[in-house]
């Protein structure tokens, strides 16, 4: 297989009307694809009226394929893919405590890093993991009862949105629940209830909204009170509490809702044990009539690369392999400390925003990046380090990802024609050069 086979071989005979789009977690496939193959900057600026965050995505990919159709460095100086590889071979075999953080790819990408890690016995973490975590955690603990984004959209008469901005992260939020019209519930009857949650931007016509009124009390003692007053225990009466057993009252004669979070807007000490809180809600809900969960995942493939690693090791991120090439071992590893790490080989096909903060991992710390041209010489990159420019998914690659439901894996076609490798083709060609092999 040629590097870039995964991304070009769509190139001639998938020219789709839409796209799968990769920004976020909704991975939305009603938007449309660019008119021809390489027509990057019209199509950012028409998707930037649809959606802001796919318009930008594509927009930072489009200046990348301008600026530097094709990324190949090494500690700065331009070289090519097969110097790169074998380089990267080499200081990953040096490594004693390698680290593999980003993870933003597809399904292939993430399988073809688990092998290469399990290789290099290295700990293997996401860029979102601390947020992910926050669902994580509860779900381990207590268990948790959700639903598909079709099943909240075509049953669902109330929807609670908990905590912060849901827009932020997940622009398309509220045309993904409620358009077209429901085809189990009264569209009349639909409504948007906002507990410790903005307006919402974006709102289809004919949606109803209100907020909740939690008085003095911040959202972790409001839920806590919600539920109290679900479960019938006494309660200290005030303006808050009563508004909130009216809303429990609505919450119990709903003959379908749904509470929707996400748990990156959950910027708090003991987030998970909050979210087990509404995990739990839902489960007193149950007993008499029918709610569900709609924790929002899944932006920078967080939801695949876990995915991934669960089916390949029985562990969900972060994990640890180690071991020797006779006698290998994997461990799951929720709490991790970077401070030993000496190379950080970051995987971001997808780039995501910011630099995000792994524990412990020491400043300049030698870098191997593979990912989206547009994050050459951005954070955390590496001015000394390896840059491999590789194809994004759904834009100039192919790939699989997984929706913020968790259920649905979508396949995301490339719908430009780029000379990027595949980032998958990469690390197996790391692989390869690490174990000696032909290339
Ligand atoms: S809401 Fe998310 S998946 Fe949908 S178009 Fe916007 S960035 Fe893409």
């Amino acid at each position: 297989m040629t590097p870039n086979a995964v991304s070009s071989g769509e190139s001639a005979a998938n020219h789709a009307a839409h796209f799968v789009c990769p920004f976020c977690g909704l991975l939305c496939d009603d938007l449309p694809a660019p008119a021809s193959r390489s027509d990057f900057l019209a199509w950012g600026q028409q998707l930037q009226s649809l959606c802001p965050r796919a318009g930008q995505g594509v927009a930072a990919l489009s200046k990348a394929a301008t600026e530097r159709p094709t990324v190949v460095r090494i500690d700065g100086q331009p070289a090519t893919l097969d110097e790169a590889v074998a380089e990267a071979a080499r200081r990953l075999a040096a490594a004693r405590r390698p680290l593999f953080g980003g993870l933003s790819g597809d399904v292939q990408t993430v399988r073809a890093a688990l092998t290469l890690a399990d290789r290099g016995g290295a700990r293997v973490v996401h860029r979102n993991q601390f947020n992910m975590q926050r669902n994580l955690f509860a779900q381990q603990s207590r268990g948790a009862l959700t639903a598909t984004l079709a099943e909240v959209k075509n049953r669902a008469e109330l929807v609670l949105v908990v905590g912060g901005t849901m827009t932020n992260g997940f622009p398309r939020l509220y045309q993904r629940l409620f358009a077209p019209a429901p085809v189990f519930a009264n569209e009349a009857e639909r409504t948007v209830l906002l507990l410790g949650a903005p307006p919402p931007e974006r709102l289809p016509a004919g949606v109803r909204v209100e907020s909740v009124d939690c008085g003095n009390l911040d959202l972790l003692d409001a839920v806590a009170v919600l539920r109290a007053h679900l479960l019938g225990l006494p309660v200290a009466t005030g303006n808050s509490s009563n508004s909130l057993a009216s809303v429990a009252q609505r919450l119990r004669d709903c003959r379908y809702g749904a509470v929707v979070w996400a748990a990156a807007e959950l910027n708090f000490t003991a987030a998970d044990l909050f979210v087990e809180q509404l995990f739990q809600m839902v489960v007193d809900l149950n007993k008499k009539t029918r709610w569900v969960c709609l924790p929002l995942g899944g932006n920078d493939a967080d939801l695949t690369a876990n995915a991934v690693s669960t089916w390949q090791t029985g562990f969900p991120l972060p994990i640890e392999f180690s071991g020797t090439a006779e006698a290998h071992s994997v461990a799951y590893d929720p709490f991790p400390d970077y401070a030993d790490a000496d190379l950080l080989l970051w995987l971001a096909p997808l780039a995501g925003e910011g630099k995000p903060a792994l524990p412990g991992l020491p400043d300049g710390i030698p870098t191997v990046v593979i990912g989206a041209p547009s994050l050459a010489g951005s954070a955390p990159v590496d001015a000394k380090g390896i840059f491999i420019g590789v194809a994004t998914p759904g834009v100039t690659g192919t790939g699989h990802l997984v929706r913020t439901d968790g259920v649905i894996t979508m396949y995301a076609a490339a719908v430009l024609d780029s000379p990027l490798p595949a980032a998958a083709a990469v690390l197996e060609r790391i692989a390869a050069a690490l174990n000696g092999e032909k290339q």
